[in-house]
């Protein structure tokens, strides 16, 4: 039985099962086990070197949904992308990163690399010229994005890959907000994928995890660092993270429907300004979006007319939360002028396009005419007084 072969919902359901020899229990038992057999094994078992039976079973569904040859799980997403630079990266490197990278990726780029003397730079947009332009000799890693958070704009992997390849350069790719559900850019050439799982792989806020997907050569080599650093995941979680994940392909695929549904009702509501989903006819880069997508993803954002109080209208919503995070079966929203950007200043902000009035929207898998209803009460209720008077 080759992995490729098998379906997206058997690799969610199957791959990476422990078979349980001993009562052949229908699911995999979890070992809880911190000391292993030493003498004559091939393997030297140890939570931190990232290879207990669970830790080791469950990298081999990741690597299967990414079409990897090997994958390792982390403790959190930033675990996963700080193992993967600095296996990568050393003293004297230059990386170039997306200027829209998850704000805790930036956050440690900055704050991190120049006590490593690792040189880096932001581009100033998502077009491959973007990246081409800002590369030097001493460039060894691209990191990319797509979609963005929030304003979902897609870059173009192929392009990326083709361009980092001509010169010898990795490349690696936060595919959180896709999921390998709904985007495999190991298909378009990238090197290593890396996940926050504490999002779709976990999809019920109740997990912290990470993940990189890639060839063994590159797994071993950020293996030999992570060893180093510690940052697994306890059994616990491991164990708990599979049990997600055979439910992956199911929840994003209906969570995709309903943003999709959303996010077409909403482009034409009268107190919506605009709004930004991938799978609308309208983004600019929809097109691309289709191409290297398998679907459009459950993540959009939409801003209120002037006239609504944006922080009033997410206080006023009964079913769907504010609530930081994301992915998760029910449906969240932020404010990412209030969150993941309240450190940029307003000037900053506007550069990036993120308005006070900008709503994130995390589609869960709740009956979307519930959803239309909670978002309609609330906008009612969020309309200034200004609003009024001028009416
Ligand atoms: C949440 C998130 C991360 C960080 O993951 P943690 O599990 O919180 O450490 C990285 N990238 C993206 C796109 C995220 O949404």
């Amino acid at each position: 039985m080759t992995k490729e072969k098998l379906g997206l919902n058997t690799i969610c359901t199957h791959v990476g099962e422990i078979k349980d020899e001993q009562f052949k229990g229908a699911i995999s038992p979890i070992y809880l086990s911190s000391s292993y057999e030493f003498l004559d094994v091939d393997v030297k078992r140890y939570p931190r070197y990232f290879n207990t039976p669970n830790q080791e079973y469950l990298s081999k569904k990741i690597a299967a949904l990414e079409h990897t040859e090997a994958a390792l799980i982390f403790a959190s997403g930033m675990a996963a992308i700080s193992h993967l630079f600095f296996a990568f990266l050393k003293t004297g490197d230059h990386v170039v990163l997306q200027n829209t990278l998850y704000g805790g990726t930036s956050n440690f780029v900055r704050e991190e690399f120049p006590k490593y003397g690792i040189e880096f730079t932001f581009t100033n947009g998502s077009e491959v010229g973007d990246f081409e332009t800002v590369i030097q000799a001493n460039t060894k890693l691209i990191h990319i994005e797509t979609p963005s958070n929030p304003l979902l704009t897609i870059t173009d992997i192929k392009k990326i890959t083709t361009l980092a390849r001509s010169k010898g350069i990795l490349t690696s790719i936060d595919n959180t907000f896709a999921s390998p559900v709904n985007q495999n850019p190991i298909d378009f050439g990238i090197d290593l994928v890396m996940h926050s799982a504490t999002k779709y792989f976990g999809g019920h806020s109740d997990i912290c995890a990470g993940a990189v997907a890639a060839s063994k050569e590159h797994i071993d080599k950020i293996w030999n660092v992570s060893k180093n650093l510690g940052g697994s995941l306890s059994d616990f979680t491991v164990w708990m993270l599979e049990r997600s994940m055979k439910t992956m392909g199911l929840r994003v695929k209906a969570q995709t429907k309903n943003a999709f549904k959303m996010a077409k009702w909403l482009n034409k509501h009268d107190c919506i300004a605009k709004v930004y989903y991938p799978g609308l006819k309208s983004h600019p880069d929809y097109e691309l979006a289709k191409a290297q997508m398998k679907g459009f993803g459950a993540m959009l954002s939409f801003e209120l007319k002037e006239e609504f109080d944006a922080h009033k209208f997410q206080k006023e919503l009964k079913l769907i939360k504010s609530s930081m995070s994301l992915a998760g079966i029910e449906s969240t929203v932020i404010s990412p002028a209030l969150t993941s950007h309240a450190l940029l200043s307003q000037e900053e902000r506007d550069a990036v396009g993120i308005s006070d009035g900008l709503i994130r929207f995390s589609v869960g898998i709740e009956s979307v005419k519930d959803l239309k209803a909670d978002i309609n009460n609330a906008i009612t209720k969020s309309r200034t007084k200004k609003a009024v008077a001028n009416a």
